[in-house]
């Protein structure tokens, strides 16, 4: 189906072709006509499934009415609030909408915290429709009657999970009595936890819940690879593998933000091009970061969790997890900066005996073994402890390693003498941990073989689900379960 069959107005289908994009994403097939039919959403999807795009264009849609030329600020109130956890995110979903609405005179902008307010109030005084807006900055606007939100017809909390988890609930409350009753809501989340599904109930008015998985499904875009490592040697192994592979933009994880300057140092030292991005970095050395990185002036952007949130960048290849996350859902947001819209990436994580447990709790979430390869140069001396002290490891089945993200290029890693070795990776996992327990799940590496698409429902978030409309796909290959869509409520 054409963007066209959707009900977007001619500004904005030109808008959309000079992006180059070609077909609607799943996520904006279902909600664009929901959205501008006026419903309330509730939508289930990761970064990378087109979802700014999927609620941006029908909301230009449903604004469009109100666009004008004038220079009078009581003729451009604000419309629209888009609320989102970070400031990266903030930037990245205010670009999308500058660039989507481009041919519409509708005005926009972003608000959040860490930067001079007052060319934020000067802006604000100006009128405009669109308000992108991180809700402690929002707040403080608020409480200096900078703007007001009575004419706001439609709310959208973008990454309403990470907000809840930075803990924005009692500010996105105090925030949500000062918006007219009668409103559109759409709310986007990548999971479905208790208190998200409570905040719905608050928020929405029969939503209609859609729900995707990742476009183009994780399996078939990124590969996975572990390398066992020493703590002591993993930035002496992060630096062979950009030079061996000759990397030209690569995305680095670290816990915190020490390790993120330390490493960023050590990089620096040996030649690399390097930066770092976190929540000590002000604004401009974030925003600054980021734009040499994305223009190819520096090789390696070292970042943190939630500095990382909200990141897109073309073309990105390699995402490498220095350390894992402590947090295994963290894991699936860091790798989803690569293998975007239809991109194929690698996700890299170098991985001491001391994180075994971590990845064990990944590949839970996952529903996968991802792959072990060990690089001979950065043996590991093995103090891993057989499970049974008496009995020998048992020797699993080799597993069939024929799905595409588990074939590598053939250039994948240098053959100079350092090749890789595989199959110390049982030896690896079953280091004696008291997270790595037996578990059920762990031992069925894949959900069913059909794989759903999309289902779409009318829903009361409650429990009193009803069906309009899933489709479902068989498909030969195995879908890792997290990336297949979440079903929220049992139909009745
Ligand atoms: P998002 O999930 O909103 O972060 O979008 C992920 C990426 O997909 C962004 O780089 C968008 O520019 C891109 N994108 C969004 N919609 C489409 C589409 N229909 N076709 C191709 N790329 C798209």
């Amino acid at each position: 189906m054409p963007f066209k069959q959707l009900g977007l107005s001619a500004d904005i289908l030109r808008a959309i072709s000079d992006q180059g994009y070609v077909n609607p994403t799943p996520i904006q097939k279902q909600a664009i006509p929901i959205i501008i039919e006026g419903q309330d959403v509730m939508g289930g999807a990761q970064t990378g499934t087109g979802k700014t795009a999927g609620f941006t264009l029908p909301m230009l849609q449903r604004l469009e009415r109100h666009a004008n030329t004038s220079m009078s600020p009581a003729k451009h109130p604000i419309r629209a609030l888009i609320l989102v956890p970070t400031r990266e995110l903030a930037l990245q979903v205010y670009e999308s909408v500058k660039i989507y609405s481009k041919y519409l005179p509708l005005r926009s902008t972003v608000i959040y915290g860490g930067v001079n307010i007052d060319t934020q109030i000067d802006i604000l005084r100006s009128g405009v429709e669109i308000l992108v807006a991180t809700p402690g900055r929002l707040l403080d606007h608020l409480q200096q009657k900078n703007l007001v939100l009575s004419k706001v017809e439609i709310l959208i909390l973008d990454e309403a999970d990470r907000m809840l988890d930075m803990g924005f609930l009692p500010d996105i409350k105090q925030i949500t009595q000062l918006l007219p009753d009668h409103r559109q809501n759409l709310m986007f989340s990548a999971t479905f936890s208790e208190e998200i599904r409570k905040l719905a109930n608050k928020i929405l008015k029969q939503p209609v819940v859609i729900e995707v998985a990742k476009q183009n499904s994780v399996s078939e875009l990124i590969t996975h690879i572990v390398h066992p490592v020493e703590s002591a040697r993993k930035q002496e192994l992060l630096i062979w593998l950009i030079t061996q592979q000759n990397l030209k933009q690569v995305l680095v994880f670290t816990r915190t933000k020490q390790g993120a300057d330390r490493l960023t140092q050590q990089l620096a030292r040996q030649g690399i091009s390097t930066a770092a991005i976190h929540g000590d970095r002000n604004q401009l050395q974030r925003t600054q970061a980021l734009e040499s990185f994305k223009q190819g002036s520096i090789q390696v952007l070292v970042a943190t969790e939630v500095a990382a949130r909200g990141l897109d960048i073309e073309e990105l290849t390699h995402v490498i997890n220095f350390e894992l996350p402590n947090n295994p859902e963290d894991y699936v947001h860091r790798i989803g900066r690569t293998g975007r819209a239809g991109a194929k990436g690698y996700a890299i994580s170098l991985v001491s005996q001391e994180e075994s447990h971590l990845l064990v709790d990944i590949e839970k979430l996952l529903k996968t073994k991802i792959k072990i390869e060990e690089i001979k140069a950065f043996e590991q001396k093995s103090t891993a402890q057989p499970v049974s002290g008496k009995e020998k490891i048992p020797a699993k089945k080799p597993r069939n390693n024929t799905s595409p993200q588990n074939k590598r290029p053939n250039n994948y890693i240098k053959q100079n003498g350092s090749a890789p070795r595989f199959n110390k990776e049982e030896t690896f996992r079953n280091v004696r941990h008291p997270k790595s327990a037996e578990d059920p799940l762990f031992t069925q590496p894949y959900v069913s073989t059909a794989k759903i698409d999309i289902a779409t429902r009318q829903a009361d978030i409650s429990g009193k689900a009803e069906s309009i409309n899933a489709s479902r796909s068989s498909s030969s290959k195995p879908v890792p379960a997290l990336f297949s869509p979440r079903v929220m409520n049992k139909q009745k």
